[in-house]
């Protein structure tokens, strides 16, 4: 079959090529890939800059963010033949740490974590996948395509859970919310605070293309510029840029009592005062700046529900590119109207 393969850390090593059948070893639900969301993770594993091959392979089969149709459910699962599944990314540690021990895997305390396409097991860029029953997440069908968004909204369903979550250490009514960077996970974002009946607002670099009217369509406003400018100050941040500058200016201008949920990873450079400012502000302001990453199994659930939950024409406006398998280094080239990219391997 068919497959997106990387060997990690290598610079330029990705290719589109033959490789044999899944391992039964990686699971009693043989799956057909329909389509895999390609994110920034993707982008930096093909430039070399991360991931691990499964032991004593070089190469790794790439991709994190599935959809897929069960071809053989196997002897020990509910599925059928034909359902929509998604399979979870990451997989416990074997020691295993307290955490990963009562399911919370997106905690993990040791790093030992696997997680599929990413770090030493297999993804789902190929024509078939197997996947244990356990972790293959069942989307309802009418979502068709769109449940290839089921992996960016568990990252938002983890880490709004989570701010929440902090909100409850104090008297907290939360009236407006602020997401940082109109990609995917802000957009979902957006959806997510918007159904919480908070005033939301969205800030990105760029006033062109689609970006702005799908915020508008959401009933929130789009900001371009500095989050400082804004002429409020948000009661909940979700930053989904990781850019340095952008995350000092949301500590410095979130609210008394405001909570700040950091998503994005990357472009740091923040220096040294810029640093100090920032955690005067949030000494001084009692805030909490949190960091959120991966989602556990009831995250996935509840994320399943939160897309079937949602307007299907206005999430379908957040997958703007299908390429196909043989297209992938165009799919991972990022165009300036781009929010979700996808690389389709069958038809729905
Ligand atoms: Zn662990």
């Amino acid at each position: 079959m068919k497959a997106i393969t990387v060997e990690p850390k290598k610079p330029g090593s990705a290719r589109y090529e033959d490789i044999p059948e899944p391992d039964e070893l990686e699971g009693s639900v043989l799956v057909e890939a329909i389509a895999v969301g390609v994110c920034g993770t993707d982008a930096e594993i093909v430039e070399g800059k991360y991931g691990w091959a499964p032991p004593g392979k070089t190469r790794l089969v790439l991709g994190h963010e599935s959809l897929g149709r069960v071809l053989d459910p196997g002897p020990r699962s509910s599925l059928k033949k034909g359902d929509l599944v998604v399979g979870i990314v990451r997989r416990p540690d074997p020691v295993p740490c307290a955490n990963c021990a009562v399911g919370e895997w997106d905690m993990c305390t040791n790093g030992q974590y696997t997680e599929r396409g990413i770090k030493e097991i297999h993804g789902f860029m190929s024509e078939r996948w197997r996947i244990e029953p356990e972790y293959a997440i069942k989307v309802d069908s009418s979502l068709g395509l769109l449940g290839v968004l089921l992996e960016p909204m568990t990252v938002i369903t983890k880490a709004l859970e989570q701010a929440f979550i902090i909100g409850q250490r104090a008297y907290w009514e939360p009236k407006t919310a602020l997401v940082t960077g109109a990609g995917p996970i802000g957009l979902l974002a957006a959806l997510r605070l918007k159904a919480r009946n908070l005033d939301v607002h969205v800030l990105d670099r760029i006033d062109s293309g689609p970006k702005p009217q799908i915020v508008r369509d959401l009933g929130a406003t789009y900001h371009t510029g500095s989050v400082l400018d804004l002429d409020f100050h948000p009661d909940v941040i979700v930053e989904c840029t990781g850019v340095g500058a952008v995350i000092a200016d949301s500590i410095q201008h979130a609210d008394s009592g405001g909570i700040i949920c950091l998503t994005g990873v990357g472009a740091g450079g923040a220096a040294g005062k810029v640093v100090a400012d920032m955690a005067a502000a949030a000494v001084l302001k009692n805030n909490v700046i949190f960091g959120s990453v991966n989602a556990n199994k009831r995250h996935w659930y509840r994320a399943g529900q939160n897309l079937k939950n949602a307007d299907p024409q206005w999430l379908g406006r957040l997958i703007t590119r299908c390429e196909k398998p043989e297209n992938f280094q165009m799919a991972l080239e990022r165009q300036p109207n781009d929010i979700k990219v996808v690389i389709q391997f069958s038809e729905i």
